[in-house]
């Protein structure tokens, strides 16, 4: 078997060894004589299952005992509904934070539900950098304060997180969640996808302040409610239990490798060296101020567009896949996530030198 490097935002590459233990058990999850997939979410071996994901994720994330983790469906982008539902709290306004393509959907919907305050944007600079902490308009009475530290499609990043006094801060980290320590209790709510750096597409995951809960906006179905899954341990309904199961086993994993700091490092590592090797040559390009570049998902363009397709071709006849860019900005992207091997790094920065000696 021949496993390409696999460059996808999303879903993306999950360590091989995390797929291996999941092939091994696919029939018979530790003799009990069927697959995960197939159990029942309340028998006693999924509850297990359940219960060791989620305190392996409180113990990555050092996660406090006030916050509830919620294992959901629907992906971020039903978060970009829920969180208003849940979070405006009978106040009117929430301030959003727009970095990306990511944070301009989650400001369209949110302006259903209540006035978005875009406190500050990055788009008049194409979002290629996150305007200084000083030129953004917060507004004291918003009920909480959106924003998205890492845009994947443009390939912005916050290396800090906001300060936002008292009012909430929610964060979309779908594509940042795992990659390095934060922490939690500067955040009301984080929310996440599974498919970049978590497990499967189908998994979304909720870590949410416990005070917050509860005091969603009339009508707000069952299922969009948050208290109706912290109350029912994400078991209101069936959980999407074979994602549930994959994410433990990717915690398990982060846990063997030394943890989120262990992740920080190599992560960096990464994408140090695939920035150096973009900023060392006229043939590539990536548009991102330095200080406000993504460790997890690095967009670069050719100095001849025009070559874009055969570079495409020929990565991947040398098993890197899944470079092209977003279709909303073009060029390439290589996301470079947690299951991403320093070695699958080096060999794209190989791939590119040698290209760009070829048509130069
Ligand atoms: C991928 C992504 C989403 C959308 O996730 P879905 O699970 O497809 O809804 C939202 N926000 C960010 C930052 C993403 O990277």
């Amino acid at each position: 078997m021949t496993r390409v490097f696999n460059f996808s935002a999303g879903p993306a590459m999950l360590p091989e060894d995390v797929l291996q233990r999941a092939a091994a058990e696919m029939t018979d999850w530790q003799g009990c004589g069927m697959s995960v997939m197939e159990m029942s979410h309340r028998g006693k071996e999924f509850i297990s299952i359940a219960q060791k994901s989620e305190g392996d994720l409180r113990t990555l994330m050092n996660i406090p005992g006030h916050y509830r983790v919620l294992f959901l469906q629907g992906g971020a982008s039903s978060q970009f509904a829920m969180v208003p539902m849940n979070l405006l709290r009978g106040r009117e306004r929430a301030d959003y934070l727009n970095t990306g393509s990511w944070s301009k959907k989650a400001i369209a919907e949110a302006k259903r539900y209540c006035r978005v305050n875009v406190a500050v944007s990055g788009e008049s600079a194409k979002f290629t950098e996150i305007p200084p902490r000083s030129a953004w308009a917060l507004d004291a009475e918003a009920a909480y304060v959106h924003y998205t530290p890492n845009e994947t499609i443009e390939g912005v990043e916050f290396h800090e997180i906001p300060d936002t006094g008292t009012v909430p801060l929610v964060a979309d980290m779908s594509s940042t969640i795992l990659s390095r320590p934060v922490d939690v209790s500067r955040f009301g709510l984080i929310y996440a996808g599974a498919q970049k750096n978590i497990g499967p597409a189908g998994l979304t995951i909720v870590i949410v302040r416990e005070d917050l809960l509860g005091k969603e906006i009339p009508g707000t179905p069952t299922m969009f409610s948050y208290a109706t899954h912290a109350k029912a341990e994400s078991m209101y309904n069936t959980p999407p239990t074979y994602g549930w199961y994959i994410a433990g086993l990717v915690f398990s994993w982060i846990k063997e490798q030394g943890g989120l700091q262990a992740m920080a490092e190599r992560n960096k590592k990464k994408a140090d060296k695939l920035y150096r090797a973009i900023d060392e040559s006229d043939f590539y390009h990536n548009p991102v101020t330095t200080s406000c570049r993504s460790w997890m998902n690095v967009p670069f363009t050719l100095a001849r567009p025009e070559l874009d397709s055969q570079f495409l071709d020929l990565a991947k006849k040398a098993g890197l896949v899944t470079l092209k860019g977003h279709r909303s900005v073009g060029g390439m992207r290589a996301s470079i996530y947690n299951a991403m091997p320093e070695e699958g790094v080096n060999a794209l920065i190989a791939f590119m030198k040698e290209f760009e000696q070829k048509h130069t």
